[in-house]
Formats: C-alpha cells, structure tokens, sequence
C-alpha cells in the first residue's frame, strides 16, 4: 500500500545467519510530514503581516524628526525586533525547503575560485574592518554541488566567525585538499565553544549563550541550515574548538564531488 512506509534492518548473528527486522513507521512519517508542513504554512502566513508592520515602520522612520525623543528608543526597538523576526521567519522556509527537497535539483559544476572571493568580500564587509579576513586558496580543484546551497553553507560559517570573535580577530578561510577529499574550514579568534555543547550545535534554535547569540544578530538556525545542504553533497561537518581561542569549523567534501580542473 503507498500509505505504508516499511523500515528493514538486518542485523547478523551466529555464523551466516541473520535477523530482519521490519518496522511500520507509517505514523512517525505522517507526524514528521505534518510537522514540517504545520511550520511551512505558519512561516508563510507571518511573512506578509510582518512586511505590512516593516513597511508602516520604515515610512515613520522617513518622516525624520517627527518622532518624538521619547519615543525613538521604543521606535527602534519595534523596528530591530522585525528585521530579527523576518530573519528567523526566512531561515524557517529556508529550512523546510531543504527539508522537502531530498535530491539536489540545481547542480553544476562550481568554480570556487570566484565564490570563494565573493565570501572573503562579504566577510570583509560584515566584519567593517574589525577582523583581519584572509582567504588561503591552496587547492585549485572545483566541486560539483549548488552554488545557491554551497554559497549559503559557506556564507553561514564565515558570518559565525566574524560574528563570534571580537574586534582586531583574525579569520582564515582554507580550501585545501587531503587525500581525495576537499576541505573548506573556517578559523577564528573567536570566543571559541565548551565542548559539551559541540555534538548539539546543528540542532535547530540551539544556543551556547542565547543572550549573546541574539545581540550578534543570529537566529539560531544557521548551522541547522548547513547540515542540512552538507546532507544533499554527501559532505560533513566538522568542529574543532577551544573556550577562549577560536573555533575552526570545516566542511569535509568526498571526493565523487571534486573536479579537478
Ligand atoms: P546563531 O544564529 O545563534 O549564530 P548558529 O546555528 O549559526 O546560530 O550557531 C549555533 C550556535 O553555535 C551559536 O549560537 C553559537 O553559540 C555557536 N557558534 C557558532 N559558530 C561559532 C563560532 N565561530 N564561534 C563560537 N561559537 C559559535
């Protein structure tokens, strides 16, 4: 029946024998199908109230000195909550589109050598001059993937550098090769992660210090996002850090992705 979803494992035990095991998950697979749609729908419906109320703040805030001084902190408090609320209501369709779409639809061969300067140019202008952002091409090797997706990736760890490591910090963006495989790593300076927290960092709205992350602008679905596109280019995600020093964060390509040019 097309409404049944079976899961098999089998597990060997004694010599040549096995064991096969079948599951009805029919029903987690209903709940998980709702789930993601119930947040679909919700981040949809918000998104047009919330650019009528950013659109009504945005004509207040041309009518210069019309508001009041008492009121202006209110004012731009109303205003910095919306932009924080449509992010997180982007981050959400971001999610669930890539959720919904198991196999990667847009796939090209990429060359890096131009994303990769277009990233150092965001980081640099994100960081205002703060950082010193360095890109350290050593592998002259493209990647076939979606520029969209790997762009996003890659974009979210280098704004998590610049966003965690405070101001004279240095930030390394790598693109080498090991053995078969690609590695893009991202190093800071930064403020750096306890390792207790390390294994739960991709999970949605996870937080080391949610007060901080909030002020740094995040949403908490950044990382979320990433393992989700390393998901679709068979590629992984790995964290090295220390509390106080910096964070290197690396996306491991395999090499069925890599062209060599
Ligand atoms: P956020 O939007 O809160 O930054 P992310 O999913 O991108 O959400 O990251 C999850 C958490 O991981 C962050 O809130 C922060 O605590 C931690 N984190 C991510 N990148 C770094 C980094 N480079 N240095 C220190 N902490 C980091």
């Amino acid at each position: 029946s097309p409404d049944v979803t079976l899961e098999l494992q089998i597990i060997p035990f004694a010599s040549k024998q096995r064991l096969l095991i079948c599951r009805d998950i029919s029903a987690i697979e209903k709940t998980e199908i709702m789930r993601r749609d119930f947040i679909a729908n919700v981040s949809h419906e918000l998104r047009t109230p919330l650019t009528v109320v950013g659109g009504f703040l945005e004509t207040i805030s041309d009518m210069q000195g019309e508001v009041s001084p008492d009121i202006q902190p209110y004012f731009d408090m109303m205003q910095s909550q919306t932009t924080r609320m449509r992010r997180i209501i982007e981050d959400l369709l971001t999610l669930s589109s890539l959720e919904n779409n198991v196999v990667l639809k847009d796939e090209t061969d990429i060359a890096m050598e131009p994303l990769l300067n277009q990233l150092l140019k965001d980081a640099r202008a994100l960081s205002l001059g703060d950082h010193t952002v360095t890109l350290h091409m050593d592998a002259k090797v493209n990647i076939r993937g979606s520029y969209n997706e790997l762009l996003s990736a890659m974009s979210n760890l280098t704004s998590n550098a610049v966003r965690y490591t405070p101001a004279n910090g240095n930030i390394d963006i790598f693109w080498q090769m090991q053995d078969e495989q690609v590695i893009f790593s991202v190093q800071d300076t930064g403020i750096g992660i306890e390792p207790q927290h390390l294994p739960r960092l991709t999970e949605r709205f996870y937080r080391v210090d949610s007060g901080r992350s909030r002020d740094t602008g995040g949403t908490g679905l950044g990382l979320s996002i990433v393992k989700h596109i390393l998901h679709h280019h068979q590629a992984i995600l790995k964290v090295e850090s220390e509390p106080g020093k910096g964070s290197r964060f690396s996306i491991v390509f395999p090499a069925q992705r890599v062209l060599v040019a």
